[in-house]
């Protein structure tokens, strides 16, 4: 942890303005976090239902968090701005990106945005399962790009992978890593490799858990025994808050061709996607 600490300290400027690209699950709540800890940020999506619902969602951790603190919450609130036009990429240090994971639609985001950066801003991505070398290719203006892959639900988890190719300046994993300090996460430096490293260790674990209930158990008695373990959460609840088709194209680039859990399959098809559309393994109110 104290190595991890160290990996995040501020080398040069500290960053003032982000912008953050898509408000679902992840931006939404990268962009509220990073206001919370005191960044500008304007938060950009195509859909404005998406952004109307990340905006209420931080509204909702500011109130947790500053409790009778109204006017930290109110200011807080004050600092995410919901940019529709995406007018806040020209004014950022650095710009995150965080739309739906399909690589072409990423590309070509890159390709727009990137002339209209500072010269000397970060760009980067959250993305769980594309490889940066792909991601990286033709980038006007040979900008870098760098992976800054935080975990759901953002606000209560600590670490943040930092992805770096052998291609990735040094400089630029420095700054991000010394971004992800200022949000106080820790930065854990990793390759771009299938799963990274988090969830090369965690898909198999919720596969196996699906495996288990495509065999009778009830999604409760599996994560009722992984909590009795000590896990904070068990591995179906976690694929739920995950959402199961982002649980699924992990599954899928990290099984080696095996076929994913039938009930997977099934509730993915049936459009049930866990937490974020109601229902899942379990029903979300
Ligand atoms: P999501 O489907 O909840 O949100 C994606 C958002 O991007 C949508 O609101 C969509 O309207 C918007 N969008 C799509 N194309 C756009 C464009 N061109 N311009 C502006 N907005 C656009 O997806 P998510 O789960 O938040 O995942 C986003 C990224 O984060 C993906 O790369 C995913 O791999 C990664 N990620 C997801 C998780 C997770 O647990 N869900 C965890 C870590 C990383």
């Amino acid at each position: 942890r104290e190595q991890l600490k160290a990996q995040g300290k501020q080398t040069g400027t500290p960053a003032k303005r982000v912008h953050v690209i898509g408000a679902g699950v992840m931006g939404g709540d990268i962009a509220a976090w990073c206001a919370y800890k005191g960044l500008t940020v304007s938060l950009q999506d195509q859909d404005g239902g998406r952004l109307a619902t990340a905006i209420g969602r931080a509204q909702q951790l500011y109130a947790r968090k500053f409790r009778r603190d109204l006017r930290g919450a109110r200011a807080a609130a004050d600092r995410l701005i919901p940019d529709p036009q995406g007018a806040g990429v020209a004014h950022a240090d650095i710009v995150i990106e965080a739309i739906s994971e399909n690589l072409e639609a990423k590309l070509g985001l890159y390709r727009e945005i990137a002339p209209r950066m500072k010269a000397d801003a970060i760009l980067a991505t959250n993305t769980s399962s594309l490889r940066l070398e792909d991601l990286s290719q033709g980038l006007p203006g040979g900008r870098q790009l760098v992976g800054i892959h935080f975990f759901n639900p953002v606000a209560s988890m600590p670490l943040v992978e930092v992805v770096h190719t052998d291609a990735t300046p040094p400089a630029l994993r420095a700054r991000a890593a010394a971004f992800v300090g200022q949000l106080d996460k820790l930065a854990l430096p990793v390759r771009s490799a299938p799963g990274f490293l988090v969830n090369a260790v965690l898909a198999p674990y919720m596969l196996e858990a699906m495996r288990c209930v495509d065999e009778g158990l009830a999604p409760s008695s599996v994560d009722a025994a992984m909590e009795a373990f000590g896990m904070p959460m068990g591995p179906l609840e976690l694929a739920d808050t995950v959402g199961l088709d982002i649980a699924m194209a992990a599954g899928k680039q990290l099984s080696d061709g095996e076929q994913p859990p039938a009930c997977l399959v099934r509730l993915v098809d049936g459009g049930k996607l866990g937490r974020k559309s109601g229902k899942g393994f379990y029903i979300w109110e």
